[in-house]
Formats: C-alpha cells, structure tokens, sequence
C-alpha cells in the first residue's frame, strides 16, 4: 500500500499535477507519524501509511495555511474520516474541489495513546469512530489507495464514546450540568482543540476578539464555559467526529461526547450526516421555507 501511495505521489509531482504532497511520515525516532509536505518526487520515499495515521491532515487545506497554498495544488493523503471534512471544507469555501487531489486511502482503523495527566499514556486504543466507520472505502476521491475493505458498520453506534452517550442520557439534568462544570472548569483555554479541528477555520475566532470582548480570555469558570459551548454551537451539524479535538486536549475534556450526542441529534431531527455531500449545507446554517417548525417562520 505504501508503495502504491508513493509511487503516485511521485508521478504526481513529476508530472507536474500537483505541487505539494500533504501526508504522513515517520518521525525521526520511527515512534510516531508526523505530517510531511513532499514538493520533491525524489522525497516521496518518506510517505508512509499505517495504523497510527491518525492525525487528520485536512487543516493544511484551509485559507489559514497561505503558506502551504501559496505552493500550488496540493494532494493530500486522506483517510474516510478526513475527507468527510474535506468534503466540509469544499462545500464552505475553504478549498474549491479541483484545487485538490485527493489520495484515499483505504483503512481498518487507526490507533493511538491518550495522554494522561502527569505524562503518562494509555496503551493504543482504537477511536470510537472507527468501531461505527461507514468510509473505510473512501468516498470523495481522486485516486484510492489499497484494497477493498469488507466492513459493515453497526447499526447502533458502539465504542467507548456511544456507551457514555447512553449512561449520560440517564442523568438528570443537574447531574450533567455539574459533570460540564467540572470537566470545563478544567479547560486552560490553550485552544489546541481549535487548531487541531478543519473546521474551526475563522481566520478572526470569536475568542480573540476584543472589541467588544465577547469571551474572556483569561481561563476562569465563566469564560470557560461560554467558550466550549459556542465552539460547539459553531460546530453543530458540521462537525464529522473525526475526534482530533478531543485528542488535542490536554486537559482531556470529552469533547467527542459533545460531539457525538450533538451528531446524533442532528441527524434525528433533519436526516442529516455531515461529510458526504459536497452540495448539501449542514442544517444549522440552511432555511427552508418549508421547515416544519414555527419558530423559524
Ligand atoms: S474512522 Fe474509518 S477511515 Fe477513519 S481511521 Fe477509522 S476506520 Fe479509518
Ligand atoms: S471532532 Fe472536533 S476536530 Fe473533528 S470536526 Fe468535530 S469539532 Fe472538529
Ligand atoms: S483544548 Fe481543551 S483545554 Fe484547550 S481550549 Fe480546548 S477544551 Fe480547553
């Protein structure tokens, strides 16, 4: 499979299809991946595609990343998950589809250590979107990688993240308030969950606006709270799970149980998945005069 991948890579350099190759490469200890920016065929040795691909690149195609535009047309090595958000990124403007190649790779999941407080990590573990993937035979390509997978997502979402979602929806309303108090409360306002997600894109984020300040900056209760709620309002109906928020987070706030439950909702109420077509906005930012519900009227 690493083979295939380079070998397109180089082609697509060579022959000038593409400037860049956004995709994966060892570190230089081989203990992790790390994303590389191949602009050389001769470089394209150094792509590789394993189980611990589990970044998703597709940050590197937002308008934020000028210098990696600034390059030319980028391919970019994209797992299912991925480019559910590339197909996001598309449809909001980010990147127009014929200025991507996209290399889909095709994937039996992905594995990584969390890290605990105090430095510690846990044994590799298998995300919870993995256990539901309905894309580990890409959909959105320009080339796929790697054989067919044979795979059939359940029909009732599992892992660890759906399993908290059910205990979560067990409790009262003030026991799940005070379980968000007290894992917000933790947040450091350091942002990484928003520099890791492609899809919290806005080159001026609500948070680092100052006149008027509507979010404190400082990492205090009020504004902590009001920060996780609006990020996750923004994201409602455009967020794909990709989970690389939750994986950021120093503080290890379980944003994927906001996440999930939020896509769940979503698609409760509107049929709604979010990554699969390019042509279709998410709910939250669409009217129709036809929606069913007065208060919109
Ligand atoms: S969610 Fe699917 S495509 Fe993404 S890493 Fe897991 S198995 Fe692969
Ligand atoms: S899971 Fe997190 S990083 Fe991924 S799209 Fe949703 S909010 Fe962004
Ligand atoms: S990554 Fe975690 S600690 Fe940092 S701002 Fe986001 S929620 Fe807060």
């Amino acid at each position: 499979m690493e083979e295939q991948l380079r070998k397109e890579a180089r082609r697509l350099l060579t022959e000038g299809e593409v400037a860049v190759v956004i995709g994966y490469g060892w570190n230089s200890r081989k203990t992790r991946v790390t994303p590389v920016f191949i602009t050389n065929p001769d470089d394209a040795d150094k792509l590789v595609f394993n189980a611990l691909c589990v970044n998703n690149l597709s940050i590197y195609l937002t308008r934020k990343y000028k210098d990696i535009k600034a390059l030319g047309k980028p391919a970019i090595v994209a797992k299912g998950c991925d480019i559910k958000n590339i197909v996001i990124c598309v449809s909001e403007g980010q990147v127009a589809r014929d200025n991507v190649y996209i290399i889909g790779m095709s994937c039996t999941g992905v594995v990584y250590k969390q890290e605990l407080w105090q430095g510690e990590l846990t044994d590799n573990i298998m995300p919870t979107k993995c256990h539901n993937c309905e894309v580990r035979n890409p959909h959105v390509t320009d080339i796929v990688i790697g054989d067919k997978v044979d795979f059939t997502p359940p029909e009732e979402p599992t892992g660890m993240v759906f399993d908290k979602i059910r205990e979560f929806d067990r409790k009262t309303p003030k026991e799940r308030w005070d379980f968000w108090i007290d894992h917000f409360n933790r947040c450091i306002k350091c942002y990484a969950c928003r520099q890791a997600c492609s899809l919290c894109y806005c080159e001026r984020c609500i948070t680092d606006k100052n006149q008027p300040q509507w979010i404190e900056t400082s990492a205090h209760e009020r504004g902590n709270l009001a920060w996780n709620l609006i990020r996750a309002q923004h994201l409602t109906g455009r967020c794909t799970e990709c989970g690389e928020c939750e994986r950021a987070c120093p503080a290890n706030i379980p944003l994927n149980l906001v996440n999930s439950k939020q896509a769940l909702i979503v698609k409760e109420s509107f049929g709604y998945k979010s990554g699969f077509d390019m042509e279709e906005h998410p709910p939250m930012i669409v009217y129709k005069p036809e929606d069913k519900d007065d208060f919109i009227k």
